[in-house]
């Protein structure tokens, strides 16, 4: 099964809306501001002060997170362009959310400036008008391949989203058309290491190509910031997937629960894999690659790698 075809959150504003239960991955963005910034003045020097800054948002669900990264990205070009002397006047700025094509897009344009929401507004401060300058589009389709024309955007930002591979990793059933991981949703304490290698490998056939995808898609000297929830250690005591697997396989057994579960599209990619993947690729020229990797049950922030190739 194809995750492009059935992995969407929960749409519209109600009380068990992505939009109304995605506090934690705006912490996450919240915490990676300085990296943010960091990236984006890099970007606004190296691409030679653009008038249109164009970027995207990919993974972008529907919510106010989406928001929030904007606002972000327009305060980062703001200072930026104070901190130079003789540029004072901020670029416009173009936005393209992307998502797979379940998202409730409908829900996601609603909340936009312009459109009847005023999360930015909030966000920016009242009476802010710097959002007239902001341009938004809706791009759906998968990441795991190409989303834009070749040498056009200046930015990538992705946050929470590359965790979802692309698809059910082949070789989770046994010659004898045995199940590998009975009982898990995902890669848990009791899985065999076939298992952990059939996740792996389709994490790094879906990573290569997001950023082979995304290196034909950048201008020369264009950036991004990938925040992906990983694992630090394959032997993490009991993560909540694992418990949540456990519990919903206990439903399935009763009779009270489908066996799918959108939860084994999921794959927590250590650190080292993280990078081992970009690093192989260095042939592709990226002018620059941040990404931030964060623990699953810790939540914390680990120091952020900067590859540069050039
Ligand atoms: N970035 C948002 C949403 C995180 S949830 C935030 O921080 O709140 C992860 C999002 O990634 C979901 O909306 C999911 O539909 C999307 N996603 C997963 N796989 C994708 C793919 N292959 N292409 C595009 N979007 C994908």
């Amino acid at each position: 099964m194809e995750v492009e075809q059935v992995l969407h959150m929960k749409g519209g504003e109600g009380n068990t809306s992505y939009a109304n239960n995605s506090l934690h991955p705006r912490t996450i963005i919240a915490m990676v501001k300085p990296t943010l910034e960091e990236t984006i003045e890099a970007v606004y020097l190296s691409t030679l002060s653009p008038k249109c800054l164009k970027m995207a948002d990919l993974g972008c669900a529907a919510g106010p997170n989406t928001q929030l990264v904007v606002s972000q990205v327009m305060d980062s070009v703001r200072k930026t362009c104070q901190k130079l002397e003789g540029y004072s006047q901020p670029p416009s700025l173009q936005v393209f959310l992307n998502d797979l094509p379940g998202n409730d897009f409908n829900a996601l344009f609603r909340s936009l400036p312009g459109c009847g929401g005023n999360v930015m507004e909030e966000l920016l401060g009242e009476g802010s008008n710097d959002f007239g300058s902001c341009f938004f589009a809706g791009v759906p389709g998968s990441f795991y391949g190409r989303l834009f024309p070749n040498d056009s955007l200046h930015f990538f930002y992705s946050s929470y989203a590359l965790m979802w591979i692309s698809k059910v990793p082949k070789g989770l059933v046994s010659e004898a058309g045995e199940a590998l991981n009975k009982g898990n949703l995902c890669i848990a304490k009791t899985s065999p290491p076939e298992v952990h290698k059939a996740y792996f490998e389709q994490f790094q056939r879906d990573f290569t190509l997001f950023l082979k995808s995304r290196a034909e898609e950048l201008v020369p000297g264009g950036g991004m910031v990938l925040t992906i929830l990983g694992s630090l250690k394959s032997n993490d005591p009991l993560n909540v997937w694992e418990f949540i697997g456990l519990k919903l396989n206990d439903m399935v057994l009763e009779g009270s629960s489908c066996s799918s579960s959108p939860s084994r599209f999921r794959f927590l990619p250590p650190p080292h894999s993280f990078i081992a993947i970009a690093l192989d690729l260095g042939g592709e020229c990226f002018p620059f690659i941040i990404m931030c990797h964060l623990a699953p049950r810790l939540q914390c922030y680990l120091p952020r790698w900067r590859v540069s190739f050039s």
